[in-house]
């Protein structure tokens, strides 16, 4: 019975379900407790790779035990689960390829939660999200950069800048990758950032040139992970036999490290610098 019992509690963990509460003593438990709200709303180009990168975060925190998941994928769940008062019920946010002007019940109090200690994380177009009409907006502020253009899928070599910080440790010197939806950006300074990917050409025309690929920063007491890889479905799922697969299981499998290793940093989980490294 009392073997039964333990199998059954161990079932609740697996499934995330236990830790979901408050937080009580012992860094193991405040770990598992720790709640993040992924969201997936666009009001622009909608991404294919949406519902595969809601199904692989949803994964990551299984395997990992890091992080429980709720989500917020249509206007109505984010009135409800992203009010003032709502936010509080989160450590972390993830924007997974949102687009647009997302209709935030209180976009001020959302970035003022980050200010005061959240995570916040972004992948691909997450930086394709409240474009300023009148300088920069405060939400690309907060995120370090916002998407400008991209050009055809390519494949590139993105530079490890920094080969000890847990999005980026596994990579060694460098992560190739066959074909993506190559983003440049702007409202970059390299000097408010922690740099971990870069390009040192254009993805397209191969100039010699500094773009940026993957960053994070402090933003008050918060952390701020961003990827801009992210477009292609097989960049997110390490399903071997997925429709159109074109680049291989090894770069989606580095990429699931990627994100994972960032979302444990914004979290607080794992440590990592964020000192840019442009003075
Ligand atoms: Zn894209």
């Amino acid at each position: 019975m009392k073997k039964l019992s333990f199998k059954f509690l161990s079932g609740l963990l697996a499934a995330g379900i236990l830790w979901s509460g408050t937080p009580n003593s012992g860094a193991a438990d405040e770990r598992a407790g720790k709640r993040v709200l992924v969201v997936t709303v666009t009001k622009g180009f909608r991404h294919s790779s949406i519902p595969t990168a809601e199904k692989v975060i949803g994964e990551l925190a299984a395997k990992s035990r890091a992080f429980t998941v709720d989500y917020v994928r249509n206007d109505q769940e984010m009135a409800e689960k992203m009010t003032a008062d709502a936010l509080k019920n989160y450590d972390g946010f993830i924007f997974a390829n949102t687009t647009g002007i997302l209709p935030l019940p209180d976009k001020e109090a959302f970035i003022n939660a980050i200010k005061g200690g959240k995570g916040f994380i972004a992948m691909h177009s997450g930086s394709d999200t409240f474009h300023g009409t009148n300088g920069i907006d405060p939400y690309s502020e907060m995120l370090g950069g916002e998407f400008e253009t991209h050009h055809a899928q390519v494949g590139v070599e993105c530079m490890v800048q920094d080969t000890t910080h847990p999005a980026t440790h596994h990579f060694g010197q460098s992560f190739k990758v066959k074909q993506e939806e190559i983003y440049l950006i702007k409202n970059y300074n390299p000097m408010k950032v922690h740099e971990l990917l870069v390009l040192d050409k254009h993805p397209n025309d191969k100039t010699p040139g500094h773009y940026p690929i993957s960053w994070c920063k402090k933003f008050g007491q918060g952390r701020v992970f961003y990827t801009s890889l992210g477009h292609r479905e097989d960049i997110w799922d390490t399903d071997p036999d997925m429709k159109g697969r074109v680049n291989p299981v090894e770069v989606s499998q580095a990429y699931q490290t990627h994100i994972l290793g960032g979302i444990k940093w914004a979290l607080g989980l794992e440590p990592g610098d964020a000192t840019p490294q442009t003075k």
